[in-house]
């Protein structure tokens, strides 16, 4: 039992800021490279919109920096993992796990295909999805018909499970890779935040059969709002291009489209911010474990918290850095975040977790959710701008 000294903690997170007084977002985007020069060209040329050469290059550069074989630009990351679990299979009715610890894009682009979330416990070590439960869970309520995976308890069938990435930490894939393989589970990897981190030495995205990347303002890097779909399938790239652009089939001139798509492509112009912020990830990356490691060295002497670190099998981009109160202090998470807010250097608590929430609190999941509600407790994100460590 330690005592949490709440001074100590704000003299941590003021050490890292540029000057004592200095103001904090959590996560602010940093344009130093050829933002301008892109966009400035996409608005001299007219090219902005739906088409043009920054889609291409920006969807090349996604392919060659993730080491998947196929990336496609869209709107936005909730779009990207509603066409993944499109991609896959899923059907209305259908049950797809996921963690009750995320953000709440998941569920929705769930409830988009009329099929059902199901909510599984969190991972101490990963704050993400705990294979090892899931797999005792699936022995617990899972019944194979044929080749498909049902939940003896709904009488659904169990299409595909979407782990996240949480913070940048990967989740241990190998073992969810096995049990999805085991019960016929498609996997999609829900990599909105781990842009940049990769998993015993390759990036996040290569695991499940899609993967779905979100640029939104306070990623890692930013197009405004935006998205991707990751694959190693070139016959699920084709489709994913297909159903994104409104399925118009392609001609010189006529205008016809072949089922009912989704108007979800990047525009050239966001396309253009990407490509840039791009080119400077790998620096951004540096900077952001630079800041996870003087993080890690303050609050090393600081009684009563702890910073979270990466697992042993992953090389994480540190996207929003984590500090967990010891389980006798969780009650003073809210006086430290009053207080950090106060000062303007901005904290916040993770998300509510997901059953939890008027329109999902009827869905199916694990019986205990005991980890994604400690962690709910105690976490508390703190200042991670890549600018914070750049130069460390
Ligand atoms: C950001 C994020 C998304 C996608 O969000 P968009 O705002 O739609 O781009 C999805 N899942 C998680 C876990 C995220 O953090």
């Amino acid at each position: 039992m330690s005592k949490l000294d709440q001074s100590a903690v704000i003299d941590a997170l003021k050490s890292v800021l540029p000057s004592p007084d200095a103001r904090a977002a959590l996560h602010e985007p940093q344009f130093s490279g050829n933002e301008w020069a892109y966009v400035k060209d996409c608005i001299d040329t007219g090219w902005v919109s739906s088409v043009g050469k920054f889609v291409d290059r920006f969807e090349q550069d996604l392919a060659a920096y993730t080491g998947t074989r196929h990336a496609i630009a869209v709107v936005n990351g909730t779009a990207a993992l509603h066409v993944c679990l499109l991609l896959v299979g899923v059907e209305a009715g259908d049950e797809v796990l996921m963690p009750a610890l995320t953000f709440i894009a998941t569920a929705n682009a769930i409830s988009y295909c009329d099929a059902v979330p199901h909510f599984v416990d969190s991972d101490m070590a990963t704050l993400g999805l705990d294979p090892h439960k899931l797999e005792r869970h699936l022995e617990s309520i899972a019944e194979m018909r044929g080749d498909a995976c049902y939940n003896k308890q709904t009488g659904r069938r169990i299409k595909a499970a979407v782990p996240m990435h949480t913070f940048g930490h990967p989740v241990d894939l190998d073992a969810l890779v096995e049990i999805c393989r085991r019960y016929r589970i498609e996997l999609i990897e829900d990599a909105a935040e781990s842009l940049g981190s990769s998993y015993k030495g390759r990036h996040t995205g290569n695991w499940g059969r899609v993967s779905a990347l979100s640029f939104n303002g306070n990623k890692v890097v930013t197009t405004g709002g935006g998205g991707a779909i990751l694959t190693n399938d070139s016959e699920l790239a084709k489709l994913a291009k297909h159903l994104t652009t409104t399925a118009k089939v392609p001609h010189k001139w006529s205008f016809a489209h072949d089922r009912v798509g989704f108007n979800y492509r990047l525009p050239n112009i966001n396309s253009a911010l990407g490509c840039a912020q791009l080119e400077q990830l790998p620096g951004f990356v540096e900077s952001k474990r630079a800041l996870a490691k003087a993080y890690a060295a303050v609050f090393e002497n600081i009684a009563g918290v702890r910073f979270f670190s990466e697992p042993s099998f992953a090389r994480s981009n540190y996207w929003l850095n984590v500090l967990l109160l010891d389980p006798e202090n969780a009650m003073e998470r809210d006086t430290l975040l009053d207080l950090s807010n106060g000062l303007g250097i901005m904290t916040r608590p993770t998300w509510t977790l997901m059953h939890r929430l008027p329109m999902f609190k009827e869905c199916p999941r694990m019986p205990s959710l005991e980890i994604a509600e400690d962690i709910e407790r105690r976490l508390i994100n703190i200042p991670s701008s890549a600018s914070l460590g750049a130069g460390r």
